[in-house]
């Protein structure tokens, strides 16, 4: 007998319901056929499951142990090297495998599915109608409510699959839902051309300026060698980073190795994805959550073939199957959006991007212009290799930052108002001369919030602890985190029922439009926030029209703040830099410095030169007098020193849980049991701060309560919570999401 015929039992995570491992017997015609990493077809009771293979063994300890049904992949679709990292997510962030293998998998990946055979859900009744059962159900049946909750969001109609996987039920429980009729299902066929088939011109390496060169040959070097080191590429906004990348990935795709290249967010990517077309052509693979189920099974098998060797994608990008890996790229790694923090595991793209080079003896590369301490810190310290770019490429000039005083403003007005006269006499000074301009607001809608004159009550979500905001053109009051509406607003105050009409507090970006027609009435706008990018290629079109001149002034949250080029915006305003300032959260003014450095960054950025106003009531604030002079050294050698004094992050890890439920009560005394119970058993020189309630402490009808823990090295206490973490389920009324390293301490 050879080796592979000796194995008699695979242990195999199951994709759904249980999180430990059960053994399987691998029956006589699967020997050779099951790996580390296969995907396969199990009976669990008295129905059949899809799980992944997690180890192979001789002898079981159990005596009754049942068969391996079928194998679902010819090729293990997890690589040793995958396998491990889904080992150290699973150990690190106190997330059960099975979960860490669902955001490694994507779902059509998963199981066999037949494209041509998918089902769409949707729902017979209007949404209207639809919201009111959903709500009906929340408190009997809050597993369908869930349900209705996602096809609610999805008025086209969801996937099966995609719904199974959201919603993470069985598939009985649909189908309840739909023979109550509240749901139906019907065939379709499934579109798979993600690549468009643009055009590209072909665009050739650029000459390197000096500092380029260096942060190059730097990372060639790992390259070449072929062993794990992590760089740290800090460039001020256009010193041509990107350039470096594309250069770095071309070296990489010489040595026959394949380069994951990471960004924040792919709708705000087009034009990265458009300068790697240009050079690379064929050889890419876009992988994202816009993509349709096809689409992404696609794109998934060219890469795990080798057949794209490059693939560029948002944070699940990570997990991509490239073979011979050799290059990981993180742009703008000090983004947040790379921390997945709605559902275990509570993983952060970059770190997991350099645990995974260490795995895979990879060059991982991280750029911004703003390093997060974190990184930055691991730069001085040697961990990262340093590469600073402080010029801009192309010989463009940073822009000139001007601070206005907000406070003067509003005496010169004698009201609030919300341009400054500088603000409004440089947007005139472009009008006339066909220049553009980008404002930015960090707040979407019209109002804020909706006030009563006489008792101060303030209209909030029904299921939310948050005011609603105010949407003019819909005539709407809506919540921001649950989607709620309201409508037509009330006229009477809901509190003490008078009826003097109710006050509107806050400006969003609509009202910011509409006051900008009142002061400027020739000037032409664009709106881009959440509520005008509901659409699958909105983004795109909105900058096309921009970049194309067919507005003067772009109005936009923070999604205009990343990484665009539009050479013609020569200035930049700043509504409201202060905003974040007042979150009670040690990483609040680290926040605010990023977003000026980064929304700044997008003036100037060809030929002609850029302006910057900053709109503050703080103009002497340490964060804005730095961030205008664009002295990232000085803030974060002041700020370092904050962090170590209080041991906050990068000196300690922090760990922060936080537990939810319909019951308030209940949900706070679970927080204060685990707890006591860690407080008995956690290893020294870890703090355990009290319970407290969430910054939003409801959402969605669920009682938020936190704690959190700061630790120096915390191994030993990711395990005490983990196995904590199992008892704590037994209670199914409460939710316990575990988030390691969190971004924010607050929400
Ligand atoms: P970043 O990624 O740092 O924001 P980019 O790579 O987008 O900067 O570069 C900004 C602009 O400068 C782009 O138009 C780019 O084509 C150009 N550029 C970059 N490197 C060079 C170079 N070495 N010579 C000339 N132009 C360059
Ligand atoms: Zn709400």
């Amino acid at each position: 007998m050879s080796d592979a015929q000796k194995i008699s039992f695979a242990e195999v995570i199951l994709d759904s319901a249980i999180d430990r491992p059960l053994d399987y017997q691998v029956p006589d015609h699967l020997q050779g056929c099951v790996h580390i990493g296969s995907r396969v077809k199990v009976p669990l009771r008295r129905t059949y499951k899809a799980g992944t293979v997690f180890s192979l063994k001789e002898t079981s300890a159990f005596s009754k142990v049942q068969t391996i049904i079928e194998t679902l992949s010819e090729q293990p679709f997890i690589s040793t090297e995958l396998f491990q990292l889904a080992r150290w997510m699973s150990r690190y962030y106190c997330a059960p495998l099975r979960k860490v293998l669902k955001s490694i998998l994507p779902p059509s990946i998963r199981g066999k599915i037949k494209y041509k055979e998918q089902l769409l859900i949707e729902s017979p009744l209007s949404q209207d109608l639809l919201a009111a059962e959903c709500e009906a159900l929340r408190q009997k049946n809050p597993g369908h409510a869930s349900i209705l909750d996602i096809v609610l969001k999805a008025p086209k109609g969801i996937l099966l699959s995609e719904l199974l996987e959201k919603a993470d039920v069985s598939r009985s429980q649909i189908d309840t839902l739909i023979k109550k009729k509240l749901l139906c299902s019907r065939k379709v066929q499934i579109e798979r051309s993600a690549l468009s088939d643009e055009e590209y011109f072909p665009t050739k390496p650029k000459r390197l300026n000096e500092e380029q060169s260096q942060a190059l040959a730097l990372i060639t070097d790992s390259l070449t060698v072929g062993r794990f080191e992590a760089h740290l590429l800090f460039g001020v906004t256009g010193s041509g980073k990107t350039e470096v990348y594309l250069q770095a990935i071309n070296h990489a795709l010489t040595l026959n190795k394949g380069v994951i290249f990471l960004v924040p967010e792919i709708a705000l990517t087009s034009q990265t994805i458009e300068r790697l077309r240009s050079r690379f052509k064929e050889k890419i693979a876009v992988l994202h959550h816009r993509l349709s189920e096809g689409e992404r099974h696609d794109a998934w098998h060219q890469v795990h073939q080798g057949k794209a060797p490059i693939v560029i994608g948002a944070r699940s990008a990570i997990f991509s199957p490239v073979p011979r890996l050799g290059l990981i790229i993180v742009d703008e790694e000090q983004e947040s959006s790379y921390k997945q923090t709605e559902e275990p595991p509570s993983y952060h793209a970059r770190d997991v991007a350099v645990m995974r080079g260490k795995l895979s003896s990879a060059t991982v590369v991280l750029g911004s212009a703003t390093p997060s301490f974190e990184s930055y810190h691991n730069a001085l310290t040697g961990k990262y290799k340093l590469s600073i770019l402080k010029q801009r490429a192309d010989h463009a000039q940073l822009p000139e930052i001007q601070i206005v005083d907000m406070q003067v403003e509003f005496q010169k007005a004698k009201a609030f108002t919300l341009f400054s006269e500088p603000l409004i006499n440089e947007m005139k000074k472009r009008l006339e001369i066909g220049e553009q301009t980008i404002l930015f607001l960090n707040r979407r809608g019209y109002h804020t919030s909706q006030m009563c004159p006489r008792c101060s009550h303030v209209i909030e979500c029904p299921h939310c602890d948050v005011s609603l905001t105010f949407h003019l053109n819909e005539n709407i009051l809506a919540c921001h985190l649950c989607d709620y509406r309201l409508s037509p607003p009330p006229r009477t105050c809901p509190n003490c029922k008078c009826d003097e009409g109710l006050k509107f507090k806050g400006a969003g970006t609509q009202m910011v439009e509409r006051a900008l027609h009142a002061i400027l009435p020739e000037v032409r706008t664009l709106r881009l926030d959440a509520d005008t990018t509901r659409h699958k290629g909105s983004h795109e079109m909105l900058f096309k029209q921009f970049r194309s001149g067919k507005a003067d002034v772009l109005i936009g949250t923070q999604m205009i703040a990343k990484g665009l080029h539009f050479p013609s915006v020569t200035l930049v305003g700043v509504l409201n830099a202060d905003g974040n300032l007042q979150i009670p959260d040690f990483r609040a003014s680290e926040q605010v410095f990023q977003l000026i450095t980064q929304v700044s960054g997008r003036s100037g950025r060809g030929a002609l030169a850029g302006k910057v106003i900053i709109q503050t009531r703080m103009p002497d604030h340490p964060v804005m007098t730095l961030a205008a002079d664009q002295n990232y050294e000085t803030f974060f050698s002041q700020e370092i020193e904050i962090r170590k004094l209080f041991s906050y992050p990068p000196f300690s890890h922090l760990i922060k849980l936080i537990f939810s439920s319909a019951e308030e009560l209940l949900s706070r005394t679970m927080a204060q049991r685990l707890r006591e119970t860690l407080i008995g058993q956690a290893p020294p020189h870890c703090e355990i701060l009290p319970v407290v309630p969430c910054g939003h402490a409801k959402v969605k009808r669920q009682h938020r309560f936190q704690f959190l823990i700061k630790a120096e090295k915390f191994a030993q206490l990711l395990q005490t919570i983990d196995s904590l973490r199992q008892d704590i389920f037994l209670q199914q009324k409460v939710r316990l999401l575990i988030d390691v390293d969190p971004l924010s301490t607050f929400f």
